[in-house]
């Protein structure tokens, strides 16, 4: 039974005073979980997971372009410094907000950014390359807050470095994968070309350049009215490998590819397309999520 996103949003989410930033409630985390656990069914074997943290070095991302692409979306921590002194003065006098420093963490805008360095501390990549599970609390600093377009949410990821072929490959095994899964849940949904918000002018070019070379395919399901972008299958060329100078086995710079869950739009499509009750869904779909 479907249910208007109208209805679902305040059912199984609660507002905190900043838009676009909720508290889940139980039911919603139930789902979560179960569909967490359903997505690392469909791991593939010598996967590395990694649970990272909602933080992540502001070097690191620096380093890995991001400034270049999407500094609109970007939330930097900022502290405030000195000692007692200082910091109680820019409390009381009001104005401690023009007296915050940056740190040297930024919020992470996706789970993927920490792994191209973690494998540049290793050395070159085994014949095999090198798969990943990661996942993460994400920010982003979003211009709207329509439904299903969070500041703060939950982003798992696959990730392949390895030769151009491997990182091609992976993802082309990802798709129908993920097409299996989101049958199994018994949700309507489309695989189609896509481009990433790039920042500026400039950025219109690099999303047309982005479609051309088909270089990132969404899975579009509908949440309420709105076909909205649950999934992303992305190929970075040697994007990260030449960033982070990480060399395939035989010396070759390597390439890299992606697919990322967006845990609490899949979740909404899930409330969405079945209702609000998960234990009166379809039984193949409690089946597939282990809802008894
Ligand atoms: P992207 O890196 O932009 O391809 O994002 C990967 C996935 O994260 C998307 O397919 C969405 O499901 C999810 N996502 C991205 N931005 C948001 C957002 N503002 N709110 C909720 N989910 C998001
Ligand atoms: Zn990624």
């Amino acid at each position: 039974m479907k249910a208007a996103i109208e209805t679902i949003m305040p059912a199984l989410l609660r507002t905190v005073g900043a838009a676009g930033v909720y508290a889940r409630t139980p039911v919603f985390e139930e789902v979560n979980d179960r569909l967490s656990l359903l997505i690392s069914r469909y791991r593939e074997p010598a996967t590395e997971v990694l649970h990272f943290p909602p933080v992540m070095s502001r070097q690191l991302l620096e380093t890995s372009g991001y400034l270049d692409s999407f500094p609109h979306l970007l939330g930097c921590v900022s502290c405030l410094e000195g000692d007692e002194m200082k910091i109680r003065s820019a409390v009381e006098s009001g104005g401690w907000l023009t007296t915050l420093k940056a740190s040297e963490l930024v919020l992470a805008p996706a789970a993927c950014y920490p792994v191209y360095a973690l494998q540049a501390e290793v050395g070159r990549l085994p014949d095999e390359g090198r798969l990943f599970d990661v996942s993460a609390f994400c920010f982003r600093h979003e211009a709207t807050s329509e439904a299903g377009r969070l500041q703060s949410f939950r982003m798992r990821e696959f990730v392949c470095v390895g030769t151009p072929t491997q990182a091609l490959e992976f993802r082309s095994r990802w798709i129908p994968r993920a097409r299996q899964l989101v049958e199994r849940l018994e949700l309507p949904y489309e695989v189609v070309a896509a481009s990433d918000p790039f920042f500026g002018r400039g950025g219109q070019l690099a999303a047309s350049r982005q479609i051309e070379q088909s270089l990132k395919f969404e899975m579009v399901i509908p949440i309420g009215s709105a076909p909205t972008a649950c999934m992303s299958f992305n190929y970075h060329l040697d994007h990260f490998g030449s960033t982070w100078s990480l060399r395939t086995a035989d010396g070759a710079i390597a390439h890299s590819s992606c697919v990322a869950f967006g845990m609490e739009r899949l979740v909404l499509a899930l409330f969405a397309n079945h209702g609000l009750d998960p234990w009166q869904w379809p039984a193949a779909v409690r089946e597939a999520l282990h809802l008894a």
